[in-house]
This record gives structure tokens, C-alpha cells and sequence, in this order.
């Protein structure tokens, strides 16, 4: 799923700091090597966005994320197979994603969920039955590990939330993306959980979303790029990465009428609280 940008790059905009960026795809972004995952994170540095976490989607992803979070202190990583990549998740692949999980630097177990838009228009892309079946195992890992659960939803509002509820939600859930409508921030908001959001909260389309975000309370919202995808506004089409991260958050405080600043400091606090940033993973 890379991006094949039809627009330049975006300029980098005006700092704004400390920032976190709790979604990321590196590799994705082009990063194959200790010298362009540091010019990446140098990119973001430079614009405030303090650290990054790393989201593996396959096998190969998973081990090359927590090579790039040993490699650049600033990286973190999470592991899992994402859900159209569920019909993978083989016994071997679960022993090596298990392995993977316990890195000290590892410091959430995804992305993993339900993806209801993929199947029947991408090849191999699994059906939701296998999905689920992924989905209650990486839930179970995140029980084991102690580790933060990652989640993609993608127009599975209320599968998501059934197979939450029938395997039991473990202590810290994350919905990564989060582009559902105020209903669905409600349920996620009172069960505790935390809503990340991305570049769609600039999207001027997303209007359910632009209503949800208000909802939000400072402990329990994160910020992301999910790049290479979902460049925001008004740069989509163009290739993201996470020096992009504060024109997202400069949207989101434009959507709850609040100082962009403060949601960078109140997001970056919680960031370094779920994911115990610079405390169980030194550098
Ligand atoms: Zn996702
Ligand atoms: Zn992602």
C-alpha cells in the first residue's frame, strides 16, 4: 500500500513543540537504513515532533521496525500483522510476532483490528472472519505483554467493539486513525480507551469527525501522521511524513477552539505516559 506521490513534498511548517507522533510508518515512508530513518527523524526533530513510533503491518515490517527503534533513540515501534494481513498470521508468525512484542522498545502491540473497506478490492486481503481470529490473538498478546493495544478500524464500528467486549479489552486501548463519528468517541471515551487522530481531522468531509474531537478529553488523545498516508489538508496527495504532524495538530486545535500548543503539550504527556516513553525504554 506505498504511496505514489502525484505532489510534491510539503514545505515543512512552523514548529511547534514537544509533539509525538504515536503512528508512523517509517519503512513506508522510504526509510531503509540507520542513515534515512535519522534524516526522517532529524526532518521531524527540527519541527518539534520529539519521537516517533513505528507501526509494523507485516512479518518483514515487524522485525525491521524494532531494528529502526534500536537504531535512532528517538524511535519506538509496534508490532502485530495488520488486519488485511490477517490470513498470515500462521504459528510461526505468531511466535515471531510474540518474540518481537517483548523488545524493551517495542511499546504497543499493533496495528491490529477490523478493516471492513479492503476485502473483495485487495488481493489477499483477508475476510473478516480471519480478521477477528487475528484480532482476539493480538488482543490476548497486549493482555500478556502488558503493552498497549493499537487499533484499526476501518468502517467496523460495532464489530470492533463486539470482539472487544467478548475477549475482554485489556488496560490500555488505543483507536489509532481515529475517524468515527461522536457516538462511537463517546462509547470508546467512557470504556477509558484513547483516540489518536491524523491528518482526516483536516479533512474538510469529515464532519462526524470534526464533532467527535471536542468530545476528547486531553488524557486520553494522541496525535499521528499515519504517514506515508493521509497527508492533511491542504497538502493530501502528497507524500506525509512526520514533520508533517503539526499541521494536523494546528487543524485539530482550529476544530476545538484551543491553543495549538496546549493540545501539543497535553498529547505529548500522554503519549510518554501510554507508551512509557524514556522509562522502560532507554535509549
Ligand atoms: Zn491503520
Ligand atoms: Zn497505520
Amino acid at each position: 500500500m506505498r504511496v505514489s506521490p502525484s505532489r510534491p513534498a510539503p514545505p515543512p511548517p512552523e514548529p511547534l513543540s514537544p509533539l509525538v507522533d504515536a503512528h508512523t510508518h517509517l519503512d513506508a515512508c522510504g526509510a531503509t537504513d540507520a542513515a534515512s530513518i535519522r534524516a526522517i527523524v532529524d526532518r521531524a526533530a527540527a519541527v518539534g515532533v520529539q519521537a516517533v513510533v513505528t507501526i509494523a503491518d507485516d512479518l518483514a515490517s515487524a522485525q525491521w521496525v524494532t531494528r529502526a527503534a534500536d537504531a535512532d533513540p528517538r524511535v519506538y515501534a509496534a508490532v502485530a500483522l495488520h488486519p488485511t494481513r490477517a490470513g498470515a498470521l500462521t504459528d510461526d508468525a505468531r511466535k515471531a510476532i510474540e518474540e518481537l512484542a517483548q523488545h524493551p522498545r517495542v511499546v504497543a502491540v499493533g496495528e491490529t483490528g477490523l478493516d471492513n473497506y479492503w476485502p473483495g478490492k485487495l488481493d489477499g486481503c483477508a475476510d473478516l472472519a480471519t480478521q477477528k481470529e487475528a484480532f482476539a490473538w493480538h488482543i490476548d498478546l497486549a493482555k500478556r505483554t502488558g503493552k498497549p493495544l493499537m487499533i484499526h478500524n476501518r468502517n467496523a464500528d460495532a464489530d470492533v467493539l463486539d470482539v472487544l467486549t467478548a475477549e475482554g479489552a485489556p488496560e490500555t486501548v488505543i483507536f489509532h486513525c481515529f475517524s468515527s463519528d461522536a457516538q462511537m468517541a463517546r462509547t470508546c471515551i467512557d470504556r477509558g480507551w484513547l483516540l489518536s487522530l491524523s491528518g482526516t481531522v483536516s479533512f474538510r468531509n469529515a464532519k462526524a469527525l470534526r464533532e467527535a474531537a471536542p468530545m476528547i478529553p486531553p488524557g486520553q488523545l494522541l496525535v499521528e501522521t499515519d504517514a506515508p498516508y493521509l497527508t492533511p489538508h491542504p497538502y493530501r496527495g502528497a507524500p506525509n511524513e512526520p514533520y508533517c504532524l503539526p499541521y494536523t495538530v494546528r487543524a485539530l486545535a482550529d476544530v476545538v477552539d484551543r491553543p495549538a500548543d496546549e493540545i501539543a503539550q497535553e498529547t505529548t504527556a500522554t503519549a510518554t505516559r501510554v507508551y512509557k516513553i524514556g522509562e522502560s525504554c532507554p535509549p
